[in-house]
């Protein structure tokens, strides 16, 4: 395994390796490409995203459709696959960003380890993903076998307007090991003020709220309330897009326009969260992971977005948001 870098040079990490901000490209900035197991999919089976083959061959839509990089968001102990990435990333050569940090309190059942370890000791387990590699097993706590992927993001998660008891520790672990290493932060929102909550609690420790992508927001804010956050100086991510189960994607693209007209045009970016088989083309469904690049994008041409304004949503805030400080 690669030594972690040191000295000041920004840097992202992907799966593979630190790589130069300069070389990330088009971005899905909230995205699952593995769900192994764990109790979410205990609760929903339609979640299990378990088969590599699957997963290369949508990665390979991706970048067939014009996209170059993907966060993974599963964090530890939900069922992640630290070394799934690493094989598609290494087999089709789309860039993947993966988590450390944790997902919201429904999804680690009464007994899991999470639950039973204080503050610290889950802050010392991010910096140590960080430091040595990401956890093999998707479920258990990480032990002395780690993958050869790094983090790229720590993840954190509140429910509803008001986090839990078990959520507020985990939003403690994450801001004490998001300072200590520098990765960014990346957040599951429920409501407009559970995400005031998670920016207070990570500046509590001392990660400022340019470091903090927002994911979700398009599903509970309006567009002043998204102004009002971006604000902040936070980056909010809309990633109901290909979900037209849900809503029209026209909606979501209405929103980050809304943003480029209030000058926030760099504080947005764009993910899907297709975390669900029937979501994948390789499993049989629909729309496939190529949805962004293939379909979304030449929607916000249509829809009046230039060229440029497009390269802020999709590569240089991105770049600026997942860099190592
Ligand atoms: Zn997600």
């Amino acid at each position: 395994m690669q030594d972690p870098p040191s000295g000041s040079d920004l840097v992202i990490t992907s799966v593979l390796g630190d790589i130069d901000p300069e070389s990330l490209g088009p971005t899905d900035c909230h995205d699952h490409l593995f769900i192994r197991g764990g109790h979410a999919v205990a609760l929903e089976p339609g979640y299990l995203l378990d088969d590599v083959s699957a997963a290369v061959a949508e990665a390979e839509t991706v970048l067939a459709a014009g996209g170059a990089a993907l966060v993974d968001c599963m964090p530890l102990g939900v069922g992640r696959d630290a070394d799934g990435l690493v094989e598609v990333a290494s087999r089709t050569g789309l860039t993947l960003l993966g988590a450390s940090g944790f997902h919201r309190d429904a999804f680690y059942p009464d007994d899991h380890w999470v639950r039973r370890s204080d503050t610290d000791t889950l802050a010392a387990i991010i910096v140590s993903e960080h430091l040595r590699g990401m956890g093999r097993d998707g479920v258990a706590p990480p032990d002395d076998d780690r993958s050869s992927a790094r983090p790229g993001v720590i993840k954190v998660a509140t429910s509803g307007e008001t986090p839990t008891e078990l959520e507020r520790r985990l939003l403690v672990a994450v801001g004490l090991a998001a300072a200590e290493t520098g990765l960014p932060v990346i957040t599951h929102t429920e409501t407009v003020a559970g995400a005031r909550v998670q920016l207070a609690a990570l500046a509590d420790r001392g990660v400022p709220a340019d470091r903090v992508v927002l994911s979700h927001m398009d599903r509970h804010a309006d567009a002043a309330e998204l102004a009002e956050i971006c604000r902040t100086g936070a980056t909010v991510c809309l990633d109901w897009l290909g979900r037209t189960d849900r809503r029209p994607d026209e909606v979501i693209v209405r929103l980050a326009a809304s943003l480029v007209e209030a000058g926030l045009g760099d504080r947005v970016v764009l993910g899907q969260d297709l975390a669900r088989r029937a979501y994948w083309r390789s499993y049989g469904g629909g729309p496939g992971l190529a949805h962004l690049f293939a379909t979304v994008l030449p929607l916000m041409t249509r829809m009046g977005f230039d060229r440029k304004e497009l390269d802020t949503i999709l590569v240089a805030t991105p770049r600026r948001v997942f860099d190592r400080r």
